[in-house]
């Protein structure tokens, strides 16, 4: 055996998986095909407090670029609703090589530079072919990405409306004092067929812009152009530098679904999981229960699925309520979103706390108290769109 554990893709999601099952004793060998960890970098360059809180990490300046005092969602016709939270722009190669180091301190053995191949069983021994030869192990979790191949080659279907996945672009952009707001602006409508254009300050002349759309195909260039004209005019800028441009599938609005089975674990994006903070929690779940599995001997599917069952119990009911909300938001015309923020507009919403489901259930309450009609457009969910 190379490791007790092999988990393939050093993705926010494998690092925590490979630090927790290290942690827990195991022997881990964590193999990414990059030559260099976080170059070049995933997109995912920021996140929320109550998004990273989920993972119980501490927020390390040394990745932060910009601080955050929270974000504005915008509707069509402009009108906005503000949430007050702390986030955080981040340079995500620093983050990477933050959390590079943190799992070498502690003995995982990580190789870079290795792509796996493919996953074959000869029975107590899985064998992962990779760009460097054949590594063994007696567990294997896939940590490799939304566009996962190892999860294909053996035939796991880890998520639930794959057609689904938001397809996004993000430019990283140069503009005199373009990065010094501190909120994240989302705008939300049919400018951008099911999600967002988002605007996001990165402190100084930096900053970084997106589009994201769902069931319009895989390229969301058309959609970005458009936003590019409406975000100079809205800005005043006759022109920016573009610094890099991104590109990827964020799986929010899909729902984890095969993600375990015999010896196999799969975590992070390529089982549906998205979000930094949430893929984090999904990985220190994972590496935790792989570990326990290795302790006890028995790496059957059984006993991995307590991973499926802790990580359900943290956040089945947030997929679901996530899924309905950008469901709904994809159906609904322009007007009725425009209506339906205004219910929120100018409010102080700091009331909102607790649960996915007890926010879920605030928010409809506030709805019936304000505006009890705002409360017939959610039935824009039932289109048949
Ligand atoms: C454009 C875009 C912007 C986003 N912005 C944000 C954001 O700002 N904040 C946020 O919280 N979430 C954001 N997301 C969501 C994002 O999908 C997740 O949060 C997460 O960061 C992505 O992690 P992942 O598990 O998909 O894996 P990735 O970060 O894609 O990591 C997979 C890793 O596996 C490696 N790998 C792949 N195949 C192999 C192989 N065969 N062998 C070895 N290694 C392999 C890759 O090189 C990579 O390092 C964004 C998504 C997109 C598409």
């Amino acid at each position: 055996m190379d490791a007790d554990i092999i988990v393939i893709g050093a993705s926010p999601a494998g690092l925590m998986a490979a630090r927790n099952a290290c942690e827990k004793g195991s022997t881990v060998l964590l193999l990414e095909k990059k030559e260099n960890i976080g170059n070049p970098p995933h997109p995912a360059n920021s996140f929320f407090k109550g998004m990273f809180d989920k993972c119980g990490e501490t927020v390390d300046p040394s990745y932060v670029v910009h601080y955050l005092k929270g974000m504005q969602i915008i509707s069509p016709a402009g009108r906005i609703v503000e949430v007050e939270t702390p986030g955080y722009a981040i340079d995500k190669t620093k983050f990477d090589i933050c959390y590079m180091k943190k799992i070498i301190k502690i003995g995982v053995d990580l190789q870079k530079g290795v792509e796996a191949q493919n996953i074959l069983r000869d029975g107590k021994t899985f064998s992962v072919k990779t760009s460097a030869g054949i590594f063994k192990s007696k567990l294997v979790i896939i940590s490799d990405g939304v566009n996962s191949k190892i999860t294909s080659f053996i035939g796991l279907k880890t998520m639930k409306h794959p057609g689904d996945i938001a397809w996004g672009i993000e430019l990283e952009i140069r503009a005199s004092d373009i990065g010094k707001s501190k909120m994240f602006e989302y705008y939300v409508g049919n400018h951008a067929p099911g999600w967002k254009t988002t605007y996001s300050p990165r402190g100084g002349d930096n900053a970084s812009i997106g589009a994201y759309v769902r069931r319009c195909g895989k390229d969301a260039t058309p959609y970005l152009n458009s936003w590019i004209e409406k975000f100079k005019k809205m800005k005043g800028l006759i022109d920016f530098e573009v610094v890099r441009k991104f590109s990827g599938g964020d799986p929010i609005v899909t729902l984890p679904n095969e993600f375990i089975t015999d010896g196999i674990m799969v975590v992070g994006g390529a089982a549906g999981q998205s979000g930094i903070g949430y893929a984090m929690r999904a990985g220190q779940i994972c590496g935790d229960v792989a570990a326990d599995a290795i302790r006890k001997g028995d790496i059957s599917r059984n006993s991995l699925s307590e991973y499926r069952k802790i990580w359900e119990k943290e956040f089945k009911v947030e997929h679901y309520i996530g899924r309905i909300g950008l469901e709904t938001l994809r159906k609904m015309t322009d007007s009725e979103i425009d209506e339906m923020i205004t219910v929120f507009e100018k409010e102080n919403l700091s009331f909102i706390h607790g649960t996915s489901v007890e926010q879920a259930i605030q928010i409809l309450a506030f709805m019936l108290k304000k505006k009890p009609s705002s409360i017939l457009k959610c039935r824009a969910l039932l289109r048949n769109k």
